[in-house]
C-alpha cells in the first residue's frame, strides 16, 4: 500500500570529527520490488537502511509514506511504523540466543499485542514458510548460519510488513545456502517492497528487479527508477490507508518477565549468587525483627505473668505506709540519710524506722467500689482482672473416696491467693472474672478438660509436674499412700459440696449455732441441701510460658458465680441475722475481744458482704503506672481521711528491660538496615552489567518495534524477578535460622519460640526486597532505554 519516498535525505554522525554519512538522497520505491543496493564499504548504506526503517533518524529531507511526512513523528510513532511496517534481516541474524526458534519469532507479535494463541500459530507459519516448520524448540546457537537467517526472515515476516529491510542477509552465509536465501527473499519480494544492502553484484544482477548504486552518501546510479511526484493524486488517495498509524505498540509485563526469566535462566548460577547476597539484608532484617518481635511478646507475657503474683492491692483497714522522704529537719535524726549514698568518709549514722512509717485507715466506700468497677471502661486494655475477697466462709465438703471430710477453707483473713502470702495453703481459690486471661497462661490438660463457668463447677490446678501436695489429697479424703493418678480419676468427677449455713449450723435453745460434727457430713453430702461441685477441667502452667509462677497456685480455683451464690444464701442465713444482733460470737458464746474480730466474723458468716480486699491484676508496667494515677486521680479530690491508699508489690521491677530491648533492637535493626543497603546497590551493579550484557537484544528488541518503556520494563522485570527470588531465599533462611536460633535459646535460657518470624512480616520483606532491588535497577534499565538501537545493533 505505501508508496516509500526518500526527498534529499542527509545524515551525518558526529563523533571527533563529522562525517557526513548521506549527503541528500532521493529515491522512490514501488509497492513491490526487489531493490540492491550496492557501493564500497563505509558509502551509507546501511545508514540509508536504518533510515528508512526508523532505527535511525534523518537530519534533513522527508521521508514520506504513502504520502505523508514523517516529519511530525514521535518515538512512539516510529516504533509502531517499525513494528507494523519494516521486517528487518541483519547480515550477522541477531537472534536472542536464550529464546527458542519460535519464540524469536513470536516477539514481534507479542508487542503488536496479538493473542497467545495467534502469536504461535502465526509464528510457526511463518517459520513453515521458510522451511524450518521442524525447527521451532531449538535454539539459535543449534542451527547453521543459513537456518538462523531464515529465522531471521521469518521474523520479518511475521508481522506481515509492507517493506523487508536486508542489510547483507548473505554476508556471512556460503554460496550454496547464499542461493535459498535469495530465493526467499524474491518470492517476498512479489508483494512486498524488499530492499537489500549487498556487496555480491552477481547476486543483485540475477535476483533483484532494481539496482542502485550508492558512492559516498549519493545515489551514483538507479537502474529503474521511478519518476519523482508521478501520480501525486493516487499518492494522496492512499494516504492514511494501511498500517501508518497502527497505533501503539507495547509489550505486556509478562512478555518482559518471560524475556528476563528466560535470561535470567541462562546465567542460574549468577542469579542465585545474586540472590544470595541480595537476601542477606533481607535475612538481617527478618532475624532482628523475628527476635523483637518473639522478645517483645515474651517481655510482654512476662510483665503480665510477673503482675499475675504482684497485683496492686487495697485492703479495707489499716495500712502502713513507708514514707519516700524523711520528715523536715535533721535528715539525721530520722532517716539516717545524709542525702548521699554509698558514702566514703568513715562514718556511721543511726536512725528511727518507725519515723518513716504513716498509718493510715482505708475505707472502702460504696464510691470507691463504684470507682473501680470502673477502672476497665477509663482504661481499656491495661486490666488483666480485678478481683475482690470479701472474707465469706464456704462450708464445703468432700467425698473422694470411703469417709465424708470437711474441706478446710481459710477463716475471712483469708486472700483469694492462699498460698501467696505465706500460711498454709487453702487449695481453695476464686478464679477472675477474665477467663481469657487465665487460658492466656494455662493449659487445659487432659481429655474432656474444660474451664469452669457455672457456680458448680470447679477446676483443679496442678504444678508443672502434673503434681499436688499431699496435703491437698488429704482435704479431699484421700489418706492412702496412692501417689500416682489419672488425670481422668478427677476429671468429670463430682466429690465436693457447698453447703449453706442453715443446714451446717444447728441453732440451740439458748440461741447459740454449732456446726456440724464429722459424724453427720455422710448425712449432709447425701442431703438435697448446697450445690455439689463438679471439676470440670485441669488447670497447668503454659510449658512455653515465661514464668513458671503464675496467677493460680495447686489446688481448686471456683468461680465467682460460685461466690455469689454462697454469699446470697449466707447473707439470708439464720446463724448471720442472729450474729448481726448479737454482740457476743454466736458460735463461741463469747464477747468479741474488738471491734474487728466482730467483723471478721460477720463477713465469715456473710452477713457483711462488702469485699475485704481488692486485686488489680495490670497487663503490664506500663497499664501498672497507669492503673496507679487511676487511683491517685480518685485521692487528688478527698481529704487526707477519705483517701484510699493502695499497696505494690512489685515496685521494684522496673520498665528498664523494655529500654534496654528497644535500644537493642535498634542498634540491631541498623546494621541489617546497613546490610539491605549494600546488598541493594550490588543488585544495582549486577542489574547493570545484565543491560551491558543485553545489550544487542535491546537492539533487537528495539529493530522490532519496542518502545524505550519496553525495555526499561525488560530490565525492571528482570530486578522483580532477582528481588523475589532475593527475598524468598531470605525468608526461607530466616526462619531455617530462626528455628536453631529457638533451639538455641530454649537449650541454653530455657525460652521456648524467642524467635517468632510473623507470615505478615515475611510477607512484607519479600515485597520489599523487590521494592529495592527495582529501585535499585532503576538507574540501569534507564540506561538500557537510552541505548541507540543503530549502535546497540553494532555491538557484539
Ligand atoms: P556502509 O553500510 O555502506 O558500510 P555505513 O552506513 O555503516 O556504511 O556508514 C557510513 C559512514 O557513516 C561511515 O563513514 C561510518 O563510519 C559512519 N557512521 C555510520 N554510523 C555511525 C555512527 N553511529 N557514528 C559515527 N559514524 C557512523
Ligand atoms: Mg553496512
Amino acid at each position: 500500500m505505501s508508496k516509500l519516498r526518500l526527498t534529499d535525505i542527509k545524515k551525518s554522525y558526529n563523533s571527533g570529527e563529522v562525517v557526513q554519512a548521506l549527503k541528500g538522497v532521493s529515491l522512490e520505491f514501488r509497492e513491490s520490488e526487489f531493490v540492491s543496493i550496492l557501493g564500497p564499504s563505509g558509502c551509507g548504506k546501511t545508514t540509508l537502511l536504518n533510515i528508512i526503517g526508523g532505527l535511525d533518524r534523518y537530519d534533513e529531507g522527508d521521508l514520506s509514506l504513502g504520502g505523508s511526512s514523517t516529519k511530525h513523528f514521535k518515538d512512539k510513532d516510529w516504533d509502531a511504523y517499525r513494528n507494523a511496517s519494516i521486517g528487518f534481516v541483519f547480515q550477522n541474524y541477531n537472534l536472542i540466543s536464550h529464546q527458542t526458534i519460535l519464540q524469536n519469532v513470536e516477539i514481534a507479535l507479542t508487542l503488536s499485542g496479538v493473542s497467545v494463541a495467534e502469536r504461535k500459530e502465526r509464528a510457526k507459519q511463518a517459520l513453515e514458510s521458510v522451511g524450518l516448520g521442524d525447527k521451532l524448540k531449538k535454539r539459535p546457537n543449534q542451527l547453521s548460519g543459513g537456518q538462523m537467517q531464515r529465522v531471521a526472515i521469518a521474523r520479518a515476516l511475521v508481522n506481515n510488513p509492507d517493506i523487508i529491510l536486508a542489510d547483507e542477509p548473505t554476508g556471512a552465509l556460503d554460496s550454496q545456502t547464499s542461493l535459498q536465501v535469495m530465493d526467499i527473499l524474491r518470492e517476498i519480494s512479489k508483494t512486498k517492497l524488499v530492499i537489500m544492502v549487498t556487496h555480491n553484484g552477481d547476486l543483485a544482477e540475477n535476483y533483484s528487479s532494481r539496482i542502485i548504486h550508492l558512492r559516498d552518501g549519493e545515489v551514483q546510479s538507479d537502474s529503474n527508477p521511478l519518476m519523482l511526484n508521478d501520480k501525486p493524486g493516487k499518492a494522496a488517495a492512499t494516504q492514511g490507508s494501511g498500517k501508518l498509524s497502527p497505533g501503539k505498540t507495547s509489550m505486556s509485563l509478562l512478555t518482559a518477565m518471560s524475556l528476563s526469566f528466560k535470561n535470567l535462566l541462562t546465567k542460574k548460577g549468577r542469579t542465585l549468587i545474586t540472590s544470595f547476597a541480595g537476601s542477606i539484608g533481607i535475612i538481617g532484617v527478618a532475624l532482628v525483627l523475628a527476635l523483637s518481635n518473639g522478645l517483645s511478646n515474651y517481655i510482654s507475657d512476662m510483665q503480665s505473668e510477673t503482675l499475675a503474683g504482684f497485683p496492686l492491692t487495697i485492703s479495707q483497714g489499716v495500712q502502713q505506709i513507708q514514707t519516700p522522704q524523711p520528715p523536715d529537719g535533721s535528715p539525721f535524726a530520722n532517716s539516717g540519710s545524709s542525702g548521699e549514698e554509698f558514702p566514703e568518709g568513715d562514718v556511721m549514722y543511726r536512725y528511727d524506722s518507725a519515723a518513716n512509717v504513716e498509718q493510715h485507715v482505708n475505707v472502702l466506700t460504696e464510691d470507691y467500689f463504684r470507682y473501680i468497677a470502673d477502672i476497665q471502661d477509663a482504661l481499656p486494655g491495661a486490666v488483666n482482672a480485678v478481683s475482690y475477697s470479701n472474707g465469706v466462709e464456704m462450708n464445703l465438703l468432700a467425698k473422694a473416696e470411703d469417709d465424708v471430710v470437711k474441706f478446710e477453707t481459710s477463716s475471712g483473713m483469708a486472700m483469694d491467693r492462699p498460698s501467696g502470702f505465706g500460711g498454709t495453703p487453702a487449695y481453695w481459690q476464686e478464679l477472675p472474672d477474665n477467663d481469657e486471661f487465665i487460658l492466656s497462661m494455662y493449659d487445659l490438660i487432659g481429655e474432656g478438660s474444660r474451664y469452669p463457668s457455672a457456680a458448680n463447677e470447679v477446676a483443679l490446678v496442678v504444678d508443672e509436674y502434673n503434681r499436688l501436695d499431699k496435703a491437698f489429697y488429704e482435704k479431699l479424703g484421700i489418706f492412702s499412700d496412692h501417689a500416682e493418678w489419672k488425670l481422668s480419676d478427677f476429671i468429670g468427677k463430682t466429690m465436693m459440696k457447698a453447703v449453706p449455713n442453715n443446714s451446717f449450723y444447728t441453732e440451740t435453745e439458748n440461741g447459740l449455732f454449732i456446726p456440724s460434727a464429722a459424724d453427720s457430713y455422710e448425712v449432709l453430702f447425701g442431703s438435697d441441701e448446697g450445690i455439689e461441685l463438679t471439676i470440670t477441667g485441669i488447670l497447668r502452667i503454659k510449658e512455653d510460658g515465661a514464668t513458671t509462677s503464675g496467677y493460680l497456685s495447686e489446688g481448686l480455683a471456683y468461680t465467682p458465680a460460685l461466690t455469689e451464690y454462697v454469699v446470697e444464701q449466707a447473707q439470708q442465713s439464720d446463724i448471720a441475722r442472729a450474729q448481726m444482733d448479737s454482740d457476743r460470737d454466736v458460735i463461741l458464746n463469747a464477747p468479741f475481744a474488738n471491734d474487728e474480730a466482730k467483723e471478721l466474723r460477720l463477713k465469715s458468716l456473710g452477713a457483711d458482704t462488702t469485699p475485704s480486699s481488692i486485686n488489680i491484676f495490670p497487663k503490664d508496667f506500663a497499664a501498672k503506672d497507669k492503673i496507679k494515677q487511676y487511683l491517685d486521680d480518685y485521692n487528688d479530690t478527698r481529704e487526707e481521711a477519705d483517701q484510699v491508699v493502695y499497696s505494690d508489690m512489685s515496685e521494684m521491677i522496673g520498665s528498664v528491660i523494655q529500654t534496654v530491648l528497644d535500644t537493642v533492637s535498634y542498634v540491631l535493626i541498623g546494621f541489617a538496615a546497613i546490610s539491605l543497603v549494600v546488598s541493594t546497590i550490588m543488585i544495582g551493579i549486577i542489574t547493570y552489567v545484565s543491560v551491558l550484557e543485553r545489550t544487542k537484544e535491546i537492539g533487537i528488541l528495539r529493530s522490532i518495534g519496542a518502545r524505550k518503556k519496553d525495555i526499561s520494563r525488560v530490565f525492571n522485570a528482570e530486578t522483580l524477578i532477582v528481588g523475589f527470588v532475593a527475598g524468598a531465599i531470605g525468608i526461607v533462611i530466616s526462619y531455617a535460622l530462626a528455628s536453631a536460633i529457638n533451639v538455641l535459646i530454649a537449650n541454653a535460657l530455657g525460652i521456648q519460640g524467642l524467635a517468632q518470624l510473623t507470615a505478615a512480616h515475611s510477607a512484607a520483606l519479600v515485597l520489599g526486597s523487590m521494592f529495592l532491588t527495582l529501585i535499585a535497577g532503576l538507574i540501569p534499565a534507564k540506561a538500557a532505554t537510552k541505548k541507540d538501537p543503530v549502535i546497540a545493533l553494532r555491538t557484539e
